[in-house]
């Protein structure tokens, strides 16, 4: 009998105690789950970071930590946590992704806001321009990343995306390192960030990035609130070298009531709900890592510790 620990939020639990339990069972596994058991009895941990436990060291036979978020930069660098840990790749959370930031790119590509928003008897002619003329980058080709591409690339835009490592997607034009982050974003018309938050990801669009885009550009992030500048980025949009950053994760969340973001015209503010993780989907993902684990195979999407993601 396995004893699997899950620490999350009671609410959290509540999503999931059906849904495991089911998965686990369909995946064979005889696993007592619950969310309290004597730490030295622990096999596994289905973690979310923001969950009871942050001390990994009691958990002595923990064979490997299963993360319920794609994100996993507030437990990468906890130094109790020397278990494996994997995070979640989940197809619920892809598509989620897929389409908000498919919803968004195209609000900003046909204009959306000036009919919706307009309503003011002005009869407002000029025609959007097609898919192909808007070229669309997306910094971050992961899980999430590439899916989205691929969904902008369906549509006819033509995409970049920006990596650590090469890559060859179909239809994308793939840059990466250092060296291909300047040249992705010169003249991108829409940037989309789907990058983790790491040491080397802080600030990604700073001031003279937001300067290679194209006049005008649109902004849009999903990924983590410091990729951005703030300050850079507000200056940009009172430049009007940006015209609209649509953004659903902060620094600081939720985001301060004071904070500029709020009420400037040209900023839209989602409150980190871009997409999540699908318990039904997301239990099968967990099951099949332990069964995994049981069977002497590597973890899925286990994370590198020293990358950050
Ligand atoms: P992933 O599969 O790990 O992909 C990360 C991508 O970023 C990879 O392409 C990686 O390059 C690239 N990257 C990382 N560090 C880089 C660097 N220093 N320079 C250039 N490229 C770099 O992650 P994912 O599943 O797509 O998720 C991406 C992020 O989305 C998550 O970390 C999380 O912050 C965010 N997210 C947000 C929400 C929301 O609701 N707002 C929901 C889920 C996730 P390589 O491919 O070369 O490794």
């Amino acid at each position: 009998m396995l004893n699997v620990l899950f620490s999350a939020k009671p609410a959290a639990w509540d999503e999931y105690q059906a849904p495991l339990t089911k998965a686990l069972s369909d995946a064979g596994l005889e696993a007592n789950l619950s969310c309290e058991m004597p730490s030295a009895d622990v096999d596994y941990i289905v973690l979310a970071p923001n969950g009871p436990v942050s001390d990994f060291a009691p958990y002595v036979k923990t064979k490997a930590v299963l993360n319920l978020w794609a994100g996993v930069e507030s437990i990468v660098h906890n130094k109790t946590l020397t278990q494996p840990l994997a995070r979640m790749v989940d197809n619920g959370l892809t598509r989620g992704m897929v389409e908000w930031v498919v919803g968004h790119v195209l609000r900003h590509h046909l204009g959306m806001d000036a009919h919706i928003l307009g309503q003011d008897g002005e009869w407002r002619t000029p025609y959007p321009p097609l898919a192909a003329d808007r070229p669309v980058t997306i910094l971050g080709l992961g899980e999430l990343g590439l899916a989205c591409s691929q969904a902008l690339v369906t549509l006819g835009f033509p995409v970049t995306g920006w990596s650590r490592n090469p890559k060859s997607v179909a239809g994308v034009r793939c840059l990466y390192g250092d060296a291909g982050l300047d040249q992705s974003l010169s003249d991108a018309q829409i940037v989309v960030l789907l990058l983790p938050d790491t040491p080397a990801t802080h600030n990604v669009l700073n001031t003279e990035r937001l300067a290679l885009m194209a006049r005008g550009a649109f902004v849009v992030n999903p990924g983590r609130g410091p990729l951005i500048d703030d300050n850079a980025l507000l200056a940009a949009l009172d430049s009007g070298q940006l015209t609209h950053a649509t953004l659903d994760v902060f620094r600081v969340e939720p985001l301060p009531g004071e904070h500029p973001f709020w009420a400037h015209p040209r900023v839209t503010v989602t409150p980190h709900i871009a997409s999540t993780t699908r318990p039904d989907t997301a239990s099968q993902i967990i099951a099949e890592n332990i069964q995994r684990c049981e069977s002497g195979l590597p973890l899925l999407h286990l994370v590198d510790r020293a990358a950050g993601y």
